[in-house]
């Protein structure tokens, strides 16, 4: 777009198309168990290797307004189903190539929509009849396992796709927290609660205690006497009346036998001393995202003044100071549960992040099915039956329509031939023998079409359908594209 200013009708179109194969070609190649990896490079030398489509196209430097948009729906994907972005972007691309080739026969983008819709709307109605319900942590594990296929977590995905599952069926993705360690994969560890990253703010306090937690969003000291004294005895007089403050801030704290403190804030050294004799594991400066999480497993309220506790503000549960080597943590097991954490320990920096990022993704896609555990045949599988659909559905009326719904049926058949031509089996024959059999699927790793039991989530099959669809649909009804004043302007009030 840099030369241009304006393009306009079929160049416009061209443009389009060009542009969303030039994205679908950077990912494309990552589809699937046997995916390559892309080294992404910075100018400063900084340097990553990664199987994942969101963060490869995260990372590509395009000003393009059409790349940016493709780009849009793959982070919306990602989003919304934390899976399946790779494949959302490739079927985007082929729906706009074959459009482009419809466009070349002098069918109307207006046809091209219809007969798109109506195509999606036949391939959405297959995948819901060929569904299977699962029991919510089975089909959780198992689609666990799915997306974690073809990165590094899938060496462990045995261990990883079990702890996603369990944590899933207990809490909501923005709950589970991963702390990264160093050390050995083989010792991932699931905790019912949180893992704090902190140790207890004085040595000396006990390092396990069972019973009553408080949480606090209030400094725990003295107001600060905001005057400079000269008279030693008017020191001592401040300092008595701030111990006085202190320790009925304290009382109203022992009255309720509270075993763990959490203090968003500081804790003075003299509270600090005062829980330590009491045999109180006090915690301060807890981040925000930990207290509310602590707030879910323990059941207790956020508590921002200490003078209007009441009983049923305090939570309770287990809190144990684990020492490690890399990074000593406190564990943090509520009765209430709704939160967990993953203690995932590393070789490397660069695995963690690789095997983190994977497990997101994993632990969000375990969640929605562990809410709808319906789940249909992935390898390619489910878009070949959904392209069968199509083809064997009644004609519509409307030749061009029609001329539509089946290249919309024959865009989706992208996903197993890119399946197909990863594991470097011959496409010509793999496709034949996928679409003159029935459900069969690429099995990637043995090189052979067969009946496959890898599954994906319904949920994120169709929502990956419709969105691509609509974004195909929006840009088909584009015929110029402009270089405008900056956007934000054009809806400024003046
Ligand atoms: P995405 O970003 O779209 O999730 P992936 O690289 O994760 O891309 O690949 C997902 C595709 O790989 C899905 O179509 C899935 O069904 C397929 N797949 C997963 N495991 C296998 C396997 N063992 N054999 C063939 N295909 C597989
Ligand atoms: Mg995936």
């Amino acid at each position: 777009m840099e030369d241009e200013t304006i393009l306009t009708g079929r160049e416009a179109q061209r443009r389009i198309v060009d542009s969303a194969i030039f994205v679908s070609d950077r990912v494309r190649s990552t589809l699937g168990p046997l995916g390559m990896d892309k080294m992404l490079t910075d100018r400063l030398g900084n340097r990553t290797l990664t199987n994942d489509g969101a963060s490869i196209l995260k990372a590509l430097p395009t000003t393009d307004p059409i790349a940016l948009e493709m780009i849009g729906i793959a982070k919306a994907q990602e989003q919304k189903a934390f899976d399946g972005t790779t494949s959302v972007i490739i079927k985007s691309a082929e729906m706009l190539k074959n459009a482009d080739l419809l466009i070349d026969e002098n069918v109307h983008p207006t046809k091209i929509t219809k007969g798109y819709r109506e195509g999606m709307n036949i391939a959405v109605a297959a995948a819901e009849a060929k569904a299977v319900e699962y029991d919510p942590y089975e089909a959780a594990k198992k689609v666990a396992t799915t997306a974690m296929t073809g990165k590094t977590a899938g060496g462990y995905s045995e261990l990883l796709a079990d702890i996603c599952a369990k944590a899933a069926n207990c809490s909501k993705p923005q709950n589970i927290k991963i702390v990264g360690l160093n050390g050995d994969l083989n010792n991932t560890e699931l905790i019912d609660g949180v893992a704090v990253i902190k140790e207890p703010c004085l040595s000396g306090m006990p390092t396990k205690v069972e019973g009553s937690i408080l949480l606090v969003d209030e400094e725990l000291g003295p107001p600060m006497a905001n005057m400079s004294l000269t008279d030693p005895s008017k020191i001592a007089e401040i300092a008595k009346v701030q111990e006085q403050y202190i320790k009925e801030r304290i009382a109203y704290i022992l009255e309720l036998d509270v075993k763990a403190v959490f203090c968003q804030k500081g804790i003075d050294s003299r509270a600090q001393q005062a829980f330590r004799r009491e045999g109180i594991m006090a915690f301060r400066n807890i981040k925000k995202g930990d207290i509310h999480r602590l707030a879910t497993s323990t059941g207790a309220s956020i508590v921002e003044d200490l003078a209007d506790i009441r009983e049923d503000d305090i939570g309770s549960g287990k809190v144990e100071f684990i020492e490690n080597m890399s990074k000593s943590y406190t564990k943090v097991e509520g009765t209430v549960s709704g939160a967990a954490s993953i203690i995932l320990p590393c070789p490397t920096e660069q695995t963690l992040q690789e095997i983190s990022r994977a497990l997101e993704d994993a632990i969000g896609v375990a969640w929605i099915v562990a809410n709808e555990p319906k789940l249909v045949t992935g390898a390619g599988t489910i878009q070949t039956q959904m392209y069968q659909a199509i083809v064997n559905s009644e004609p519509m009326k409307d030749s061009k329509a029609e001329a539509a719904k089946q290249a919309f049926a024959k865009s989706l058949l992208i996903i197993p031939k890119t399946l197909a031509e990863s594991a470097g089996m011959d496409i010509m024959d793999s496709m034949h023998e996928l679409l003159t059999g029935k459900d069969l699927g690429i099995n990637a790793l043995e090189g052979s079409v067969s009946s496959m039991s890898v599954v994906e989530p319904l949920e994120i099959v169709k929502s990956a359908l419709q969105s691509a669809t609509e974004c195909v649909v929006g840009l088909l009804r584009t015929d110029e594209i402009v270089l405008s004043r900056p956007i934000q302007e054009l809806f400024e009030d003046y």
